[in-house]
């Protein structure tokens, strides 16, 4: 079905992991992603999320390609199409192909907008480690990828492992981030500095302690998985979907700015940029501009 890597996992409670979100949220890093405050315990409870929950599948899905990130610059996961789309209706395949080997099986998919927490179970069914850059790595492919899993009440005779961490005494991405979004240590981000939530999640103008230091970047950022040594083995992915638009990638700053609202719903209609919307892309393109201008008046 195009998925890169598959792991299952035993669908226990995340107690470790409850006290690092609640410490995450206390810190105030989710910023204004208040969705990230709901459904605390479907995040760390299983079975709160599909009662009689015994096993998460997970898998991942390559999203790499040749494409030539250029100013305004996008994060590459937004090439192609809308993945939540693309992997959805993988999903709904997969569940159908389960269904009639298993029977009526309990069975929920995720993709990214669920309170599931898909790194945690990712790194625990051995399908990469949580790098210092808070990004689950795998040895063979890097970081560009995309993750998704199904919770089921299926019962497997095997688990799989989880792997140990290679990021050794290696500290790039924290180095590398412009706006230190990254703790010291690693492991450990603060999403309300990170670029990626400047550029699509945050509704007002972007702070001017962080309008110099954007680096060209108008939606998401990929430095620190650029300077990951890991994703020197990344390999181009074979899915038509992922293939970058070029209705939106060959956009210079100027056609961003006089683009009309008619040609944006068309080229977005598919596209994961939606989330942020035109006049935040814009916005973002004037900050880039100038970095220097009082935008919060925008
Ligand atoms: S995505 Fe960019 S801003 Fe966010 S942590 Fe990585 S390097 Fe820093
Ligand atoms: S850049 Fe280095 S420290 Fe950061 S995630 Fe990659 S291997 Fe780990």
């Amino acid at each position: 079905m195009g998925f890169q890597h598959c792991g299952i996992v035993q669908a226990t409670r995340l107690d470790k992991e409850a006290r690092q979100l609640e410490d995450w949220l206390n810190r105030g890093y989710q910023g204004q992603m208040s969705y990230m405050e709901r459904y605390f315990d479907l995040r760390v409870d299983p079975d709160k999320f599909l009662p009689g929950a015994r096993a998460v599948i997970m898998m991942s899905m390559n999203y790499q390609t040749e494409l030539e990130v250029r100013f305004p610059k996008i994060s590459r996961y937004a090439a192609g199409k809308d993945y939540h789309q693309v992997i959805r209706k993988k999903s709904k395949e997969f569940i159908r192909i389960l269904k009639e080997r298993y029977g009526e099986i309990s069975i929920r998919a995720f993709v990214d907008s669920a309170p599931v927490m898909e790194r945690v179970w990712a790194e625990k069914a051995g399908l990469g480690w949580n790098g210092r850059n808070t990004l689950t790595i795998h040895p063979r492919n890097g970081s560009w990828f995309f993750l998704t899993g199904l919770m089921t009440d299926l019962e497997f005779d095997h688990y799989d492992d989880p792997i140990r961490d290679h990021c050794g005494s290696c500290r790039r991405c924290i180095d590398a981030c412009p706006t230190d979004a990254i703790h010291p240590d690693g492991y450990l981000l603060d999403a309300s500095r990170c670029i990626s939530y400047l550029t699509i999640e945050l509704k007002e103008a972007i702070p001017s302690e962080f309008t110099d230091k954007m680096e060209g970047w108008a939606y998401g950022c990929d430095i620190c998985q650029e300077v990951c040594p890991w994703n020197r083995f990344a390999q181009n992915t074979h899915e038509s979907d992922f293939q970058p638009q070029v209705d939106i990638h060959e956009l210079s700053a100027e056609e961003w700015l006089h683009l009309s609202e008619e040609t944006w719903n068309k080229i977005s209609a598919k596209s994961p940029l939606k989330r942020a919307g035109l006049e935040k892309m814009k916005k973002n393109i004037r900050t880039l501009m100038s970095p220097h201008q009082n935008n919060e008046a925008d």
